[in-house]
């Protein structure tokens, strides 16, 4: 269904990212993926130990988008591991996801902001050619911004999470809502109902796409 059927405009309208990183519009999953490991555009490259390129199905119907990689991801290379990824895979299975088989996860920033501090909106612009690219070779129907700071960033917005929230939006060509970061969650769960209002919505949205 076309976006304009869905009374959505597109968010960001197609950018050329070629001058930040030659050559990302062409690229394909492998080259994407050394490319951001040995990227060094954005001082987040100095103190990372793993990029995080994201993780999942590469051509999932959902794309789940978070914030930045934490102390294990960037350990381990796999965004959303440790307690936070825990809930969400939570999450995902309680409306029939899976990162192992339907979903796509990914980052606005591929290295971690020392002493996980939030990244700047300068380092997600620096790193948005990636996450662009990502969101082309996924070819997600839906995607699921995790977060006031991630959803901030991808919708071009200064809205809060509450008002972010319950409301259809576009990501490039592509439908989008907003919920809260399962870290939030581990610290506000009495925030995980609003959190499930949000999913039951999506699941709701994804029917109409
Ligand atoms: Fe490059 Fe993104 Fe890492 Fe910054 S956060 S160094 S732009 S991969």
């Amino acid at each position: 269904m076309m976006l304009e059927e869905l009374g959505l405009q597109p968010v960001w309208k197609l950018r050329e990212r070629e001058r930040e990183v030659p050559g990302v519009a062409a690229m394909g999953w492998e080259e994407l993926g050394k490319t951001i490991s040995s990227c060094t555009i954005c001082p987040l490259h100095k103190g990372r130990n793993k990029a995080v390129v994201g993780a999942g199905n590469p051509h999932a119907d959902w794309l789940f988008i978070g914030e930045a990689p934490g102390a294990e991801e960037d350990r381990t290379g796999e965004p959303f591991v440790g307690q936070a990824g825990k809930l969400l895979d939570n999450m995902l299975a309680a409306i029939g996801l899976s990162r192992k088989s339907n979903v796509y996860i990914a980052n606005t920033v591929k290295c971690r902001p020392p002493g996980n501090r939030n990244p700047e909106p300068s380092e997600m612009s620096a790193c948005r050619p990636y996450l662009e690219r990502q969101i082309e070779l996924v070819g997600p129907k839906l995607i699921v911004i995790l977060g006031r700071i991630a959803a901030q960033s991808v919708l071009d917005s200064d809205a809060s999470i509450a008002s972010l929230r319950g409301k259809r939006h576009a990501c490039r060509n592509v439908p989008a809502i907003v919920t809260y970061h399962p870290a939030y969650l581990l610290r506000n769960p009495e925030d995980k109902a609003k959190a499930w209002e949000d999913l039951c919505f999506a699941r709701r949205f994804m029917k109409e796409l």
